[in-house]
């Protein structure tokens, strides 16, 4: 609920909606559970941000009036989403709508939380955690961006606290932290130092004496090799800091805001911001002479994903939970198979992670979310961890307990949701059925938030895996490749879109043609081809529905086949009997734009293209009646099979002309599937079919190169490379003649001469000759006016390019367009000259 759906989310619910459509035709039991996840920081950052436009600092409301904007923000982003999820189609089942805060989502969460707990699982510990001092809490280490930016690193004099002269050369990036320093550090190899291990420095500025130790940690080519050791503001100075006990364990020096605090910080900087104090330090240092020099130093910066702001590392108490033995079965499950990652590629990033894994910090110091369910007792100070919110102490009887005052990260509770959304902790019935589910779908930019600990919940808490196949969609990014952000103004509402072009344009083009698990371009170009598809299948479907007279019964099967059914009948079937097949082996694999591609090329190219013509003469009756009703029954079964096919992908165009079809009185949506049809396979047919096609194209394309005109049908000539396929085009030569608007197809035999004055092709199945069109009256005047025209044209463009003085000055560019330009007009030139030179004995096949 941080925002509303993107066009990227759009795209993982069209998968998952191709999924379960495709599962419902099949008569599996299918069920998707639409819900909303309340986003605990994000959504806080997101009211703070809209609340500072309106002048109002969310942390100064009070708490019911905090909750109360984020309420009305949840309300109002929760309408939008469910409107975008409507309008895009998406068959989700309402009636099981969940929200990571209802009453139901409580429950699960503090069970969880209780179980682990009592399970030595979730601890409370103090621990270097990253720290947002803009909004006040601590983040997990997934929530952090790190990117390299410049800073100073400055070389300091930490003096002698003997008194001698000169002093210790130490080096460091915020000197301001100087003030919790708990000693310096070197390397135990380090030649340099090794003498000078036990003396003490002078931490500048104070009076306060530090010991120089040794440890491994230390880096020494960094700076001059000694570090000073901060254990409440760095992670490495803190685990040296474990590894020395004899060293004091310092206060903090700055509190959670980032601002300067404590007894060992010096007054004057007290209360400063991290970065004033920094200029004020290094200013005061310069003056007492401890500052060496400073140099330019490019180093990784931690940023809050959140609120940029620069992560303080932050000795402080949070509550853990223990990874490790939750990752472990996990990554055995993965690793024999159990649970299947698509794309396959992705493995290898989820194995990296899961075996390095950390404790997960669920503690968070924001308001919105779900309070961490342990109290304390005032009076024993015991810790009353229950599922529900406890009145009295356990252990002593009192009633004076103190809720913590954390909430719970909010994966804590989305982590859950393969079975808190069927009931669990109940033993409901919708748990016994569909736990474990099937498939997940997301994008991979949440593997870690959310998959991979759904993944250690599900072995957990339910002992089996929660989903046996996860697939992890693409990264939409804009026509120009870059990422889609608010931010560029390149992330349109597909509300949008969808009123635009219609949701099923949007759908399609979000499946077709870019593979939708790889990041790829998305914008107009793409909405347009689907939406081109969508309108040549609803000509389609509009031009078969001529040919069904009223009261037609719907098809109940593929046409029954005789001996004397027309080669394209055989072969169309065949071709839909493929169109089958392959669609379901494709979705079997997670490949939904093969899927698609398979039916954009079966219904747009084999159908409506090849077929639809082909068929035409029999549509229309001029082959006799048998013929007519072969035909037509064949259109009426393949189109309507295919409406089906294409129903997952395409659900309101498909339900809207399947219903114009005749049809069972019924929903496309709960129409069964079809299945693949072997008695419809041919294999002889598409072979036969393959060289009258050809034999087409190459004659269109023959007629366009030599530009021949609309209404003229010249005569064309076949060699075919044997008896076969002489037989077929003999066969078939009413339809090639008709496709490719040729007078007349003469097959030529082995000796026959070959045609003078044509233009040829030679493909795998013959050699193809088109009779050029002769250059005679009417066309003749037209092509002497053109080429006189041309021809003033090439004079002018050559003397200009003659002229030295246009080649001394234009620029190259303009040089070079002139120079093509000449060149063009030359050839058309050179080709009417052509023309007009043949008379049909002139020139012979080359
Ligand atoms: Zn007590």
């Amino acid at each position: 609920m941080t925002g509303v759906l993107t066009v990227g989310h759009m795209l993982g619910d069209t998968v998952m909606d191709i999924l379960v459509r495709y599962h419902r035709m099949l008569g599996d039991s299918t069920l998707w559970v639409p819900g909303l996840d309340h986003a605990g920081l994000a959504t806080q950052v997101e009211v703070r941000r809209r609340l500072q436009k309106q002048g109002v600092r969310f942390d100064d409301l009070p708490r019911e009036q905090a909750i109360h904007e984020v309420e009305l923000w949840k309300q109002e982003h929760e309408k939008r989403i469910r409107e975008q999820t409507r309008a895009g189609g998406f068959s989700v089942d309402w009636s099981r709508y969940r929200y990571t805060m209802d009453r139901e989502s409580v429950r699960a969460t503090r069970e969880v939380f209780v179980r682990l707990y009592r399970d030595g699982l979730v601890y409370r510990g103090e621990r270097m955690v990253n720290w947002d001092p803009r909004l006040r809490t601590a983040i997990s280490d997934l929530e952090v961006v790190h990117t390299e930016e410049e800073a100073s690193l400055v070389y300091l004099r930490y003096p002698w606290a003997d008194g001698a002269p000169g002093g210790l050369e130490v080096a460091t990036v915020r000197p301001e932290t100087i003030f919790g320093d708990v000693a310096v550090a070197v390397h135990p190899d380090d030649e340099r130092y090794r003498s000078l291990l036990g003396r003490e420095v002078v931490v500048p500025l104070t009076q306060r004496r530090v010991p120089i130790i040794s440890d491994a940690a230390i880096d020494p080519a960094f700076g001059a090799g000694a570090l000073k050791v901060t254990p409440r503001h760095d992670l490495v100075d803190y685990e040296v800091f474990l590894r020395h006990p004899d060293l004091p364990m310092p206060p903090d020096i700055l509190d959670a805001t980032a601002h300067l605090v404590g007894e060992w910080v010096p007054s004057e900087y007290r209360g400063l911001d991290r970065d004033v104090a920094r200029t004020k330090v290094l200013e005061a240092l310069e003056r007492s002479g401890f500052l060496l020099r400073q140099m330019p130093y490019r180093h990784s910066v931690a940023r809050s994903e959140r609120s940029e702001a620069v992560i303080e590392p932050r000795l402080s108490t949070q509550w853990f939970v223990r990874m490790r033995p939750l990752a472990t079965p996990v990554i055995d499950a993965v690793r024999r198979g159990e649970i299947r990652i698509h794309p396959a590629r992705w493995e290898k990033t989820f194995f990296t992670w899961m075996e390095g894994i950390q404790d997960w910090c669920i503690s968070r110091q924001v308001l919105w979310g779900h309070p961490v369910p342990v109290s304390r007792c005032r009076a024993c100070r015991h810790e009353v961890v229950s599922v529900e919110p406890p009145t009295v102490c356990d252990q002593c009887g009192s009633t004076d307990l103190e809720p913590d005052p954390d909430v719970l990260d909010t994966w804590f509770t989305s982590w859950l949701w393969p079975f808190m959304v069927l009931g669990w902790p109940d033993p409901t019935a919708d748990l016994a059925h569909y736990y474990p589910t099937n498939v997940l779908v997301t994008g991979r930019d949440i593997m870690f938030f959310w998959v991979a600990r759904m993944m250690m919940s599900g072995y957990y808490f339910r002992d089996a895996r929660p989903f046996s196949d996860v697939y992890f969609t693409g990264m939409i990014r804009d026509e120009q490749g870059r990422r889609m952000s608010k931010h560029l103004g390149n992330s349109p509402d597909p509300l949008d879109h969808i009123r635009e072009r219609g949701a099923d344009a949007l759908r399609f083009a979000l499946v077709f043609p870019n593979p939708t698990d790889e990041d790829g371009p998305f914008g107009a170009s793409a909405l347009d081809g689907g939406r081109n598809f969508l309108t040549k299948v609803w000509n389609l479907v509009r031009f078969s529905l001529s040919f069904v007279p009223p009261g037609t019964p719907p098809p109940s099967g593929p046409p029954t086949l005789s001996a004397t059914t027309a080669l394209e009948n055989r072969w169309v079937l065949s071709r839909y009997h493929r169109a089958v097949e392959e669609v379901d082996r494709a979705i079997a694999e997670f490949r939904f734009t093969m899927a698609a591609g398979t039916l954009y090329d079966f219904l747009w190219h084999d159908l409506a293209d090849r077929y639809v013509e082909i068929a035409k003469e029999s549509l229309l009756g001029r082959r006799g009646e048998t013929a007519r009703r072969e035909a037509s029954a064949t259109l009426l079964f393949v189109v309507e099979r295919s409406l089906r096919l294409l129903h997952p992908f395409v659900p309101h165009v498909t339900e809207e002309l399947w219903h114009a079809l005749p049809h069972p009185d019924s929903l496309l949506a709960s129409a069964p599937w079809p299945r693949p049809q072997e008695a419809l396979s041919d294999p002889a047919a598409e072979l036969e079919m393959e060289p009258v096609l050809e034999t087409v194209r190459l004659l269109r394309n023959l007629r366009a190169e030599e530009k021949v005109p609309v209404d003229t049908t010249p005569k064309a000539w076949v060699r075919p490379s044997g008896p076969e396929v002489a037989r077929v085009l003999s066969n078939e030569r009413e339809t090639v003649e008709r496709l490719a608007r040729v007078s007349s197809l003469v097959l030529l035999g082995e000796g026959d001469e070959l045609p003078n004055g044509t233009g040829r092709r030679v493909a795998a199945f013959g050699e193809c000759f088109l009779e050029r069109p002769v250059a005679s009256g009417a066309t003749a005047e037209a092509l002497l006016r053109e080429r006189e025209k041309l021809s003033g044209l090439l004079e002018k463009t050559r003397a200009r390019l003659a002229d030295p003085g246009f080649r001394g000055h234009a620029p190259p560019d303009v040089v070079r367009e002139a120079e093509e330009k000449a060149a063009e007009l030359a050839e058309r030139v050179r080709r009417i000259d052509e023309h007009l030179k043949q008379d049909g004995s002139s020139s012979a096949v080359p």
